[in-house]
C-alpha cells in the first residue's frame, strides 16, 4: 500500500479532501490501518471547527478551543502516518484505475477518495454585505472578536453557530443585537437561554437584516425589518451565521449531490461512486456536530480498509 509517482501524476491508495474533524479522524484511522494516505487540506486547517471559540460537547472535554482540538487531531493523524499537503482540490473525475484529482498545484490518481471538505458560511445577499466584508462584516467571531472590544455588534441567525459565537462576543462587546427571522432559536437551549438573558443582548425577533450601511472606515449601521417596521440601528460590526453551503463544487462530476449541493450518502458514508466516501458537514446527513464528523471520518476510513482487504 505504498504511493508513488508516474508521468507527473502522483499515485496513492487513499486521498482525503478536507482538513476538519471528519478528514482528520479519517486520516487517523487510515494511518493506523497502514493505508498510504495523503490529506489535501486547503487554506483553513481544522475547518470550521477550528474557528469555533469553545467546544463544550465533544466527549472528554468539558470545554476546549476548536483550534486546540483540531490541532491535536492533526498531530495524531501525522503520528499515525498520514501525509498532509496544503492544496485545494479543484476538480475530480472517475477514471478506469481509480479517482483522478486535480489540485491547485498537482494531479493525483487514487484508488479511493474520502470527501470531507465541509461547508462554507452562507451569505444573505443583501446590499452592503459583500462591500463591507472584512471591514465590519464577518463570519468568524472567534477570529474577529478582539476588533470589537467595547463596540456594538449585530449577529444574524438562530442556530448553534449564531448563539455560540454571539456568546463569545458578549465577553468583549458593549452591546449585541441578535436578529432572527423567527421568534425562537434553534440552538441548544442551554446556550440560547444564556444568550438571551445577557444584559448586553437586544433581540430582534421575526426580523430580517435588509442592508449593511457604512463609510470609508467600514460598517456604521444596519437596516432591520422588524414587525414594527424598518429600523436603522447603529453598529460597528455584523456577524452572519445564516447556515452553510456544502463545499462540493470540485466533486460534481464524481458523486451524486442532493438538491442543496450536499453529497448524497447511503449507509452513512457511502456515495454514488463505490470508490468514494463522504464524511462530515459536506454530506446530506442531518446532525452536524464535531463528534458526528469524527464518527463519519472513522467509518469512511474503515470502509476503505474493508475494500482493500477484500477486493485488492
Ligand atoms: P443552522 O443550524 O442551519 O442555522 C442557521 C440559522 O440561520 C437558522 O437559525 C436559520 O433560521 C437562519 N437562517 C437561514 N437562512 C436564513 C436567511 N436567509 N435569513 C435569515 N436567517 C436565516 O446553521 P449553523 O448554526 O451554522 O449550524 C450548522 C450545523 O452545525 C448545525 O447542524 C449545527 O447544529 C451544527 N453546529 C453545532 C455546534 C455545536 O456546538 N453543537 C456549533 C456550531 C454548529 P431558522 O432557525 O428559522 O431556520
Amino acid at each position: 500500500m505504498q504511493g508513488g509517482e508516474s508521468k507527473g501524476i502522483e499515485k496513492h491508495t487513499l486521498l482525503i479532501a478536507g482538513g476538519g474533524p471528519a478528514a482528520l479522524s479519517a486520516a487517523i484511522y487510515a494511518g493506523r490501518y497502514g493505508i498510504d494516505t495523503v490529506v489535501l487540506e486547503s487554506w483553513q486547517p481544522g475547518g470550521q471547527a477550528a474557528l469555533t471559540s469553545e467546544i463544550e460537547n465533544y466527549p472528554g472535554f468539558v470545554s476546549i478551543r476548536g483550534s486546540d482540538l483540531t490541532s491535536a487531531m492533526k498531530d495524531q493523524a501525522e503520528k499515525a502516518g498520514a501525509v498532509f499537503r496544503m492544496e485545494s482540490v479543484e476538480s475530480s473525475w472517475p477514471s478506469e484505475n481509480g479517482i483522478g484529482v486535480k489540485t491547485d498545484s498537482a494531479e493525483y490518481l487514487a484508488d479511493y477518495l474520502i470527501v470531507a471538505t465541509g461547508a462554507a458560511p452562507a451569505m444573505l445577499g443583501v446590499p452592503g454585505e459583500s462591500k463591507y466584508y472584512g471591514r465590519g462584516v464577518s463570519f468568524c467571531a472567534t477570529c474577529d472578536a478582539p476588533f470589537f472590544r467595547n463596540k456594538k455588534v449585530i449577529v444574524v441567525g438562530g442556530g448553534d453557530s449564531a448563539v455560540k459565537e454571539a456568546l463569545h462576543l458578549t465577553n468583549v462587546v458593549s452591546g449585541l443585537g441578535l436578529v432572527h427571522r423567527r421568534d425562537r432559536l434553534r440552538a441548544e437551549p442551554i446556550l440560547a437561554e444564556k444568550l438571551v438573558s445577557s444584559e448586553k443582548v437586544t433581540t430582534y425577533w421575526n426580523s430580517h437584516l435588509r442592508e449593511v450601511l457604512g463609510d470609508e472606515q467600514g460598517v456604521t449601521a444596519v437596516v432591520i425589518e422588524t414587525p414594527e417596521g424598518r429600523k436603522t440601528v447603529e453598529t460597528d460590526g455584523v456577524f452572519l451565521y445564516v447556515g452553510t453551503k456544502p463545499a462540493t463544487e470540485p466533486f460534481r462530476e464524481l458523486v451524486k449531490l442532493d438538491e442543496k449541493g450536499a453529497v448524497a450518502t447511503k449507509h452513512i458514508v457511502g456515495t454514488s461512486n463505490p470508490r468514494v466516501f463522504a464524511a462530515g458537514d459536506v454530506t446530506d446527513n442531518g446532525f452536524k456536530q464535531v463528534v458526528t464528523a469524527a464518527s463519519d471520518g472513522a467509518r469512511a476510513a474503515a470502509a476503505v480498509f474493508h475494500l482493500i482487504q477484500h477486493y485488492e
